[in-house]
């Protein structure tokens, strides 16, 4: 497998293209907007630029991995030559099927056809394609260069060839898979998101500040990370799609979306990407500010 296409370069989708090219795979790093791409090869960059700072890698393995990349705005021109593509577009089941409908019907008829979906079903993605012993799904952790893990969904028509494949792979990249079956939200997110959604609520009900409850998380449970900074990190937008995904899936209203993040979302207030969540961010760093409307 020399070829490897990602559909998407958002926070996720430029992880997963750094990650391959950095093991020497050609990647094929496709979106529908110019100024994505952009973004995504600067943050790329970025990122190489802190591994070489902290003598990870050489200069020379910058270089490289840079070069194994090349972008494409139409996905029918970057899958040509693909043996697996990964989709990692925005989070939305419309979209997904749409795109895989498309990929069905443009790429070589054994590709591997992969989703980095945080909650939508793989089954329900395999349905729209005339392989859907091909399509699984490959839940990646953010930052995808540094997380090890990737949960490897098999679908209901998954076939066993297809699973080891990618367990395989998943290995060859230095990462570790877990394999789960296809149920809303799989593991990671059946567990991270109620208790994410439990967080906002918990700021919503005026119990504590948002620097309290995320010290708490901190301190108290020994979280690297509070869970409305990882939310912020996420993207809230991210997290309310799942949760959405979860309470049709499971008709709980266990996992209703807590109205704050309903709002915040409606108001453009994404976290780390739109520079204000429940903290201040510039230039995507981790910030201690809490956003004005928390203070
Ligand atoms: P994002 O909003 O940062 O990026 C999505 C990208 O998809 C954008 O650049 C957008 O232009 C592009 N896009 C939209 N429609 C497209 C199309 N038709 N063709 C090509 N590109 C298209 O989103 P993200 O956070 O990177 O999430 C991507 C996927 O990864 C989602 O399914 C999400 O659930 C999943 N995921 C996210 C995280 C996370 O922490 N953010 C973690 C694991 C999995």
């Amino acid at each position: 497998m020399k070829n490897i296409a990602v559909i998407g370069a958002g926070t996720m989708g430029n992880g997963i293209a750094h990650t391959f090219a950095q093991f020497n795979y050609n990647v094929q790093l496709i979106d529908v907007s110019q100024l994505a791409l952009e973004k995504g090869i600067a943050t790329i960059s970025k990122n190489l630029d802190r591994m070489v700072a902290k003598e990870k890698i050489s200069e020379a393995d910058k270089i490289k991995t840079l070069a194994n990349i090349t972008t494409f705005t139409s996905i029918k021109d970057g899958v040509k030559y693909a043996s697996l593509v990964i989709e990692a577009a925005t989070e939305n089941a419309v979209l997904k099927t749409k795109i895989f409908k498309e990929l069905d019907e443009v790429c070589p008829e054994d590709t591997i056809l992969a989703t980095n979906t945080s909650s939508i079903s793989i089954t329900q993605i395999g349905a729209v394609t005339s392989r859907p012993d091909k399509v699984i799904g490959m839940h990646f952790m953010n930052p995808v260069p540094i997380m090890k893990l990737v949960e490897i969904i098999r679908g209901y028509n998954t076939s066993d060839e297809v699973m080891k494949f990618i367990t395989d792979l998943t290995y060859k990249i230095s990462k570790v898979s877990v394999e789960v079956n296809d149920y809303p939200g799989f593991v990671t997110n059946r567990i991270l998101m109620p208790m994410i959604n439990e967080a906002i609520e918990t700021l919503f009900n005026g119990v504590a500040g948002v620097a309290e409850i995320d010290t708490v998380m901190k301190l108290g449970m020994a979280h690297p990370m509070g869970p409305l900074q990882l939310a912020d990190f996420i993207g809230l937008d991210v997290c309310l799609s799942i949760l959405n995904v979860m309470h049709d899936g499971f008709k709980n209203p266990k996992y209703a979306p807590c109205p704050l993040l309903v709002n915040m979302v409606m108001a453009g207030k994404l976290g780390v990407k739109s520079e204000e969540g429940f903290y201040v961010y510039s230039n995507g760093k981790k910030s201690d500010t809490v956003a004005k409307m928390f203070r």
